[in-house]
């Protein structure tokens, strides 16, 4: 006979451990049951090498609005909180300092206006001028000569907050964190791929190889296999996926003090290239993701691209999306540089071109591509809308089964989307949810004051700002002489300088 279970979650990965974690200590449900594919929790996308290890606040994050940061910033916390309630301090979540950085004068401008709107969200932000950032991020200003980098620019960003995380580890605490929960059964079957999810009158029968399970309620937390399941029972057809991989570079030595973010262009949906400490790697610097489609849903795998057809349902509208997508240069150089940092040989030539906007004097041999580091991020293509969907993705079919894809930065919001699918399952479970003592335990109260001086900032911008001006002054005085530089706006950054058609590809 199965064995039943009030809630059955597809798939161990940080959102499937956040649920049951959520699920077991703030909620009645008494029996929960995880199955997850491969031999241990988070080994896709959840673990330390697949993904960028950071927690997304919103404050270095330039394609966020202030809105959009108000709500990650709050989910953000969750993981600090849970994290710092269970004392994971420099095992689980770790302290570096971070910025986003602002190259050439209209993205410094561009930052000091981002800085004014976020700095009461954010009171710890600060300002760091090139004088500054000599002393705490010396590589972003020297080039390979010594001499300073002759542009603007400037760091916004702030030290002492908790800003990276192994998430694998979170989600290996959550679950054994769960199933210590008083009342509650927590299951957790390794090696068991979940083949096929049937609807009854009354809950669901979930096969896999070798077992068969019952349940009230299921949520498929199985990352671009969510769709593919979806799909399997006929919901979701509106729905593709595609997989964007993301492949990383490892320096051969520290080069970074901590995470440098940089202005993102708004129409790219991937993060820009970064720059981070890694954690499982003594904090040599990590630079990437890059963003490439993969015709397959799981990185370091094997198998998975029928799947990704199956998934994809090809037809006009997909075809419409991507012709609409490539019709935008941006996009279309975007795509094709991404194309080329995969391709052995010229990948690293290529990739430290473009990460010199970050480090000017970054050589070729202090970089490796990062064999076996990087992971897929499902992004959601919506057929009715014709669109790429940017964010997360959740279908709620409101039948008892939920099916979550949850591309960057899902690992950041688990607790925060867990907190969604817990609303959902107790509601239709006629079940209670200790909403008090998630907020007492998860939620953050108090905003953190200020310890920034307020005047010394206004200092530092106002320096900024007459250095722009100069620069502008310049710039239309070479407009007078005849000697436009069109460059200037659009790649407002060193190259320019010596070599216009520097990114020209
Ligand atoms: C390059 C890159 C960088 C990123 N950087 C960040 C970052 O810095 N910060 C951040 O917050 N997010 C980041 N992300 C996103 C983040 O990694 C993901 O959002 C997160 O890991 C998603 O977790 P998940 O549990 O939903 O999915 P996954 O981690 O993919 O887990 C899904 C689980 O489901 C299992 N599964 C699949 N199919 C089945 C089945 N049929 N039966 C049973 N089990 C199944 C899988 O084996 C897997 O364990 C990044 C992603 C990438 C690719």
């Amino acid at each position: 006979m199965s064995k039943k279970y009030e809630v059955v979650i597809v798939g161990a990965g940080i959102s499937g451990a956040a649920l049951a974690y959520e699920l077991a200590r703030y909620t009645d449900i008494k029996s929960i049951c995880i199955l997850e594919k491969y031999e241990g929790v988070g080994t896709l996308n959840t673990l330390g090498k697949a993904n960028s290890q950071t927690i997304h606040f919103g404050d270095i994050e330039t394609n966020y609005t202030l809105a959009k940061a108000s709500i990650t910033k709050q989910t953000a916390k969750m993981v600090e909180k849970y994290c710092l309630q269970y004392n994971l301090e420099n095992e689980v979540i770790f302290s570096h300092q971070k910025m986003a950085l602002g190259v050439g004068d209209k993205e410094v401008e561009f930052m000091l206006e981002r800085y004014e709107e976020f700095k009461e969200l954010f009171p710890n932000l600060q300002v760091w001028d090139k004088e500054h950032l000599k002393t705490i991020e010396p590589r972003l200003v020297f080039d390979e000569n010594g001499d300073e980098r002759p542009e603007t620019i400037v760091g916004v960003g702030s030290q002492g907050e908790w800003t990276t995380v192994d998430y694998k580890k979170l989600a290996d605490h959550m679950i054994e964190n769960a199933k210590k929960q008083d009342d509650t059964t927590v299951d957790l079957f390794l090696n068991s791929q979940v083949t096929d999810i049937e609807k009854l009158e009354n809950g669901f029968v979930i096969k896999t190889k070798d077992k068969t399970i019952e349940a009230d309620f299921v949520v498929v937390n199985a990352g671009a296999h969510s769709l593919y399941l979806a799909h399997q029972m006929g919901y979701g057809h509106e729905y593709s996926c595609l997989p964007v991989a993301g492949s990383f570079y490892m320096t051969n030595q520290k080069i970074l003090n901590g995470k440098v973010y940089m202005v993102q262009n708004p129409k790219l949906p991937f993060a820009a290239l970064h720059g981070d400490p890694d954690i499982l790697e003594n904090g040599l610097t990590r630079f990437g993701p890059t963003a490439l489609v993969l015709p397959k849903l799981e990185r370091f795998k094997s198998g998975t691209y029928k799947d990704f057809w199956t998934t994809l349902r090809f037809d006009k509208k997909i075809v419409k999306i991507f012709i609409d997508l490539l019709k935008d240069s941006d996009i279309r150089n975007y795509i094709f540089r991404n194309f080329l940092f995969e391709i052995p040989f010229i990948n690293k030539k290529l990739f430290v071109r473009d990460a010199k906007k970050i480090i000017p004097a970054l050589r070729v041999d202090e970089i490796e591509y990062a064999q076996g580091f990087g992971g897929v991020r499902p992004q959601v293509l919506n057929k009715k809308e014709e669109k790429l969907m940017l964010g997360e993705a959740s279908i709620n079919t409101g039948e008892g089964i939920v099916f979550n894809m949850t591309p960057s930065p899902g690992a950041t919001s688990c607790l925060g989307n867990a907190k969604r699918d817990v609303i959902n399952v107790t509601k239709y479970l006629n079940k209670n949810f200790d909403f008090k003592k998630f907020e007492d335990e998860l939620v953050e109260e108090n905003i953190p004051q200020s310890a920034i001086d307020a005047n010394e900032q206004k200092q530092y911008v106002s320096k900024i700002r007459e250095e722009i001006k100069a620069h502008e002054e310049e710039y239309y005085q070479n407009i007078n002489d005849g000697q436009e530089l069109p460059s200037y706006w659009n790649k407002p950054y060193s190259p320019w300088r010596n070599k216009r058609d520097h990114w020209a590809f």
